[in-house]
């Protein structure tokens, strides 16, 4: 069980108000709160250890580097990884799906292969292919979920092919909250066609809830820090090490070069090979402190917690008068998000006049045009929850929500 109040009192902005007004922060989907330490462990590299990592035989950057690399052991543990090496440090989950692209698809796959991306997808994990695919003559099929925002997992039987090369899809939906049964696509995917890889972005799965890159079976998982607590300019990509190693570079430059000569050059191995230049070396140690706060509070807790405000939030908007919502139903598929339409206005309306009670929701197509299109919808209002929501966040949602009902009817 989480304690709230204590939790609260971990994250600085939570005390401030805006004109009298207290801080309800119902976008975590889009970028999390951080703790304070988070925000000491930055302030501690800056201060006290500012130094570049792997270049210097002095001990402040001897520190740095022995943080950063603790960082990746922390991350691995935390997802399940036994090999740290495993774990790529990016700067977000677009650019960890991005190098997939980049360092595997660009060779791996040939022209007429097929990708099977669901429509749900984030823009992340939906342009990406769909641009190269049209430079190197990729068939992408899309799959659809039905009306809850469930995918079938017998479609797998028509949409994997021994041309299909790649399944990338989400753990979780950013708009409609479903939690798509990884463990179970994965081993159907592969009892198809086990040259297929399956790619998971799992930016909305890592910060929610317990995960096990091993149990999943995926060939390729990406996240990024700042919706886990951590700070902004850092993602994750973990990847089979064989699977790394046969690929080449996504950037090349500094830091991930073994040898160099005027015509030539050797490469570290993975994880260096993809990290060119100096990384965000303050971001990544902070996201070694924003596992340990989430390792500490258990991630069971994290979901038991949001689920529990996820069947209060659905009660409670059940009862606003024109409101429709999105997405699964039922709490077990789905995850701290709820999209929804107000009949009585447009959802940056909505969006503007619950921030004048300084509630911060987002609203617009929540980088996934394809997916609201599908709907026949051009925007949604959306409300997304972390271990520091509370049901007086949702109430104050609610209240908002009367407001702007009475405003515009
Ligand atoms: N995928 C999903 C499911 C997301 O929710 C997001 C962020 N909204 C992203 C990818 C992109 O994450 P980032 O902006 O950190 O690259």
């Amino acid at each position: 069980m989480i304690d709230e109040k204590k939790i609260r009192r971990d994250f600085p902005i939570l005390s401030r108000s805006t004109g009298g007004k207290p801080l309800t922060y119902l976008d975590s989907a889009a970028t999390s709160l951080k703790p304070q330490c988070v925000i000491d462990k930055l302030n501690d590299y800056y201060t006290k250890y500012t130094a570049n990592i792997f270049r210097g035989i002095y001990k402040i950057s001897e520190t740095a580097t022995a943080e950063y690399e603790r960082a990746r052991r922390k991350v691995a543990e935390f997802i399940g990884v036994a090999n740290a090496d495993e774990v790529v440090f990016t700067r977000n989950t677009s650019e960890s799906l991005n190098l997939i692209a980049y360092s595997w698809a660009r060779k791996a796959l040939k022209p007429g292969d097929h990708i099977v991306v669901p429509v749900m997808e984030h823009h992340s994990n939906f342009v990406p292919w769909q641009q190269m695919g049209k430079e190197f003559g990729w068939h992408i099929d899309i799959w659809r979920n039905n009306e809850q925002g469930l995918l079938d997992i017998k479609d797998l039987d028509t949409l994997i092919t021994r041309r299909t090369k790649l399944l990338t899809i989400t753990s979780v939906s950013n708009v409609l909250g479903t939690i798509n049964p990884i463990t179970a696509i994965v081993k159907k995917v592969k009892a198809i066609n086990p040259h297929c890889l399956v790619v998971v972005d799992a930016a909305q799965a890592v910060p929610h809830m317990p995960v096990d890159v091993k149990v999943w079976n995926a060939d390729f998982v990406a996240f990024s820090s700042h919706k886990m607590l951590g700070p902004t300019g850092v993602g994750v990509l973990w990847g089979r090490y064989e699977l790394f190693e046969r690929m080449t570079p996504f950037l090349y430059g500094g830091e991930m070069i073994q040898e160099v000569r005027e015509d030539m050059s050797l490469f570290k191995h993975t994880p260096h090979k993809y990290e060119a230049g100096t990384p965000h070396i303050a971001g990544v140690i902070g996201l070694g402190a924003a596992v340990d706060y989430l390792a500490a509070i258990g991630m069971t807790a994290v979901r038991n917690h949001e689920e529990k405000i996820v069947s209060y939030a659905m009660k409670c908007l059940r009862n606003v008068v024109g409101l429709t919502m999105y997405g699964p139903t039922n709490l077990e598929q789905k995850g701290g998000v709820i999209a929804f339409t107000l009949k009585a206005a447009h959802a940056h309306d909505v969006s503007q006049i619950l921030d004048d009670d300084n509630v911060c929701i987002r609203s617009g197509n929540h980088c996934a045009m394809p997916l609201h299109l599908s709907m026949n919808i051009h925007a949604t209002a959306r409300a997304s929850f972390y271990i520091y929501t509370t049901k007086s966040d949702i109430d104050a949602l609610v209240t908002g929500l009367e407001k702007v009902i009475t405003v515009f009817t």
